[in-house]
């Protein structure tokens, strides 16, 4: 086999098993295999920028930052829906089109309305080359580097179903995706995110593509657009892109009548409950091609379908009370505690209410009638108070003065959406949840040890803090419920192997509030120990990239905090890696600092994202987009004519792969 061959073996080989995994839901190799097949492209690749695709499953990674994405006209204008409401709505778009026909025989297909971010494809030749948003119907922005990274839209497609085409479909998070990145922020301190479509909407605008790839999106299709003219209707037509590679889903039905959309309504309408991506619809079209174009658009929407909106599921309950959670960072959410109800199936005692703005924008009050919907979100929302139903002697709602695990005055720092109890150090929700924090897989992630045993050993009162785990001993451990010699050796000797952890993990399990994950890197490589860290001022942290005064005064308070400086200095004498390693100090350096550098072509010795980091490593910045502000631009093989041209216009030196190497050396 010549390299070429084994090249492309592999990428044919990655592309069934994406196919497999990400479009028909059943993995046919294990994520270890896949992960080794991957790396052993990327190598093939690197040593062989000949053959450099840009549609290679590696290139599924991401990395490439956009600052600015670029508006693009619509070759198709992207309308939008006509809505109805009711059979009869739908009965009065029957008669309107069967006049304009002049026949009965209308035959429809019936989708559901995936409720995401809409999006139109263009494949040239059989391969994906763009993607841009609806914007406005006319012209949208060019997220292609982003929607790359999405694994279900094919970059090849696996058979000749057409040449030239645009498809489009909707960008969604499927509901499990969604659950689990909140549950992510939840654990970094961060605000939950509120629903699904906003989310992946905003995943779309990100700007560095490597963050995109991270998100569970995926795209379901729902259109196509050819001059080709080579079906004759609209559900042959996504059959066919189905068998192509695309994810069209199994949902969609062809009706031979408008009685037979009432049906398809109708089982959609109880049973959209139980599918895995949100539906607030179903999307009725005209299925006859040809029929299609006599019918033609009006000014907004085609005249050959409708959207059929499901009625949410609401309904009225009473507000018994309002209570407050606290949680680990300290920060409060107001639950509304409502009369129980059954909706969309299940029974709702409690909604959140996010902060104290919402109870005011909503005036909800304890006693009220409030009306529950199960729409958008996950958590039943409250919609609106029935103020005809208000009771005479009801009272404003005064928003939690105090907390009410530790009767803390509550604070709220200006550009906070929430309040939260400072008493970080007598709060028991909030020691209980650092320490749970601190352990857990992301952070420490100390074996032998969980949630539960965290609360146990707080209640027996051998710990009071994270740092306490490093005193404690086996024959502590081992008199507590359900703890054996064992048990109590396997926990220990997990606290002893997180001494090991490297300082970015460490920096993130220590529970500042904002400072996640990747904050916690970025930090990390910043300042390389706590110490230096801990001295910094609000201007130093707010230099560094994506530091903003948010977490900069976060880290302030963390640091001015006897008791955390207290804490700092133990975990330190029990030997914690609270600076960078030697080993990762290496490589590390500042000469680059204040240059700005544009990272453009195929390169040889290093790939693209390690050519970033290298920078980066090295105090130097990158940045996608040729500017004044730009002093080198690294150019490999292919770089863009475009580029090139801009450079020389503005002078800005372009050196080699070669020099910049040397240049770091
Ligand atoms: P609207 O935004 O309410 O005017 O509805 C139109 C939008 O519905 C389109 O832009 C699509 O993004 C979205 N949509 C979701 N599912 C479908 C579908 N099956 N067929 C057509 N459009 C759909
Ligand atoms: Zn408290």
């Amino acid at each position: 086999m010549t390299i070429q061959e084994k090249i492309n073996s592999l990428r044919e080989e990655l592309n069934a098993h994406n196919y497999n995994y990400y479009v028909l839901d059943n993995a046919t190799i294990s994520d270890f295999d896949f992960d080794i097949k991957l790396k052993e492209l990327e190598k093939l690749e690197k040593e062989n920028p000949d053959f450099f695709d840009e549609n290679s499953p590696t290139q599924r990674v991401g990395g490439i930052v956009t600052k600015n994405f670029e508006t693009t006209t619509h070759q198709n204008r992207m309308y939008s829906l006509d809505n109805s409401y009711s059979k009869e709505d739908l009965l009065d778009w029957e008669k309107r089109i069967q006049k304009i026909l002049g026949t009965s025989e209308i035959e429809y297909t019936c989708e559901l309305k995936y409720d995401g971010a809409s999006i139109n494809l263009t494949y040239e030749k059989g391969k994906f080359v763009k993607a841009v948003t609806r914007g406005d119907g006319f012209q949208g922005d060019d997220v292609t580097q982003n929607v790359k990274t999405i694994r279900s839209i094919p970059l090849n497609l696996k058979n000749d179903f057409l040449s030239d085409f645009e498809i489009r479909g909707e960008i969604i998070l499927p509901l499990d995706g969604f659950r689990k990145m909140n549950e992510e922020r939840a654990e970094n301190g961060e605000e939950e995110y509120r629903n699904p479509r906003n989310t992946a909407s905003g995943s779309l605008k990100l700007q560095d593509s490597a963050e995109v790839a991270k998100r569970p999106l995926d795209c379901l299709l729902y259109q196509v657009f050819a001059s080709e003219r080579k079906f004759n209707s609209h559900f042959e037509m996504l059959e066919s892109a189905r068998k192509a590679g695309f994810k069209v889903p199994n949902t969609m039905h062809l009706a031979t009548s408008i009685e037979a959309v009432f049906e398809f309504v109708n089982h959609w309408d109880s049973k959209r409950h139980d599918l895995p991506y949100e539906t607030d619809g179903v999307v009725i079209k005209v299925n006859n091609l040809q029929q299609q174009e006599e019918l033609g658009y009006t000014s907004k929407s085609p005249r050959w379908a409708i959207a059929y909106k499901f009625k949410a599921d609401q309904v009225a309950t009473i507000l018994n009370e309002i209570t407050y959670q606290v949680g680990r960072t300290g920060a409060i959410t107001p639950v509304a505690n409502l009369k129980p109800v059954q909706l969309a199936g299940t029974t709702v005692k409690r909604a959140s209410l996010h902060n104290a703005d919402q109870i005011e924008k909503l005036d909800i009050r304890v006693g009220d009638t409030v009306f529950v919907e199960k729409g958008g979100e996950i958590i039943p929302k409250i919609i609106a108070v029935d103020f005809t139903k208000r009771p005479q002697n009801s009272l404003p709602t005064m928003y939690a003065t105090h907390c009410p695990e530790c009767n803390t005055a509550l604070i709220r720092n200006e550009g906070d959406a929430k309040h939260y109890c400072p008493n970080e150090f007598g709060c028991a929700p909030q020691i209980t949840g650092r320490i749970q924090h601190f352990i857990s897989r992301k952070a420490m992630n100390i074996e032998g040890l969980g949630a539960e045993t965290v609360d146990l050993l707080r209640k027996e009162g051998l710990i009071e803090n994270y740092a306490d785990l490093y005193d404690l001993k086996v024959e502590q451990i081992i008199p507590l419920e359900r703890m054996a010699e064992k048990s109590a050796q396997n926990m220990i000797q997990g606290i002893e192997k997180s001494k090991e952890v490297p300082f970015e993990k460490v920096l993130f399990a220590l529970g500042i509030r904002f400072v996640g994950e990747t904050v916690a890197k970025k930090l990390a490589k910043h300042f390389k120990s706590i110490d230096n860290l801990m001295v910094a001022d609000f201007e130093t942290l707010i230099s560094v990239d994506e530091i903003g005064d948010r977490i900069a005064q976060s880290i302030i308070d963390f640091s001015n905090n006897l008791g955390n400086i207290h804490l700092m200095n133990r975990l330190k004498s029990y030997g914690l890696q609270l600076e960078v390693s030697e080993k990762q100090k290496e490589n590390q350096s500042n000469i680059l600092i204040g240059q700005v550098f544009v990272v453009s072509g195929v390169f040889h010795q290093m790939s693209r994202d390690e050519l970033k980091k290298a920078i980066e490593d090295h105090g130097g910045k990158v940045s996608s987009s040729i500017s004044k502000k730009t002093n080198f631009i690294i150019a490999g093989d292919n770089m863009g004519p475009s580029k090139l041209e801009k450079a020389q216009e503005l002078g800005i030196e372009i050196i080699s792969e070669k020099q910049f190497i040397d240049l770091i050396a």
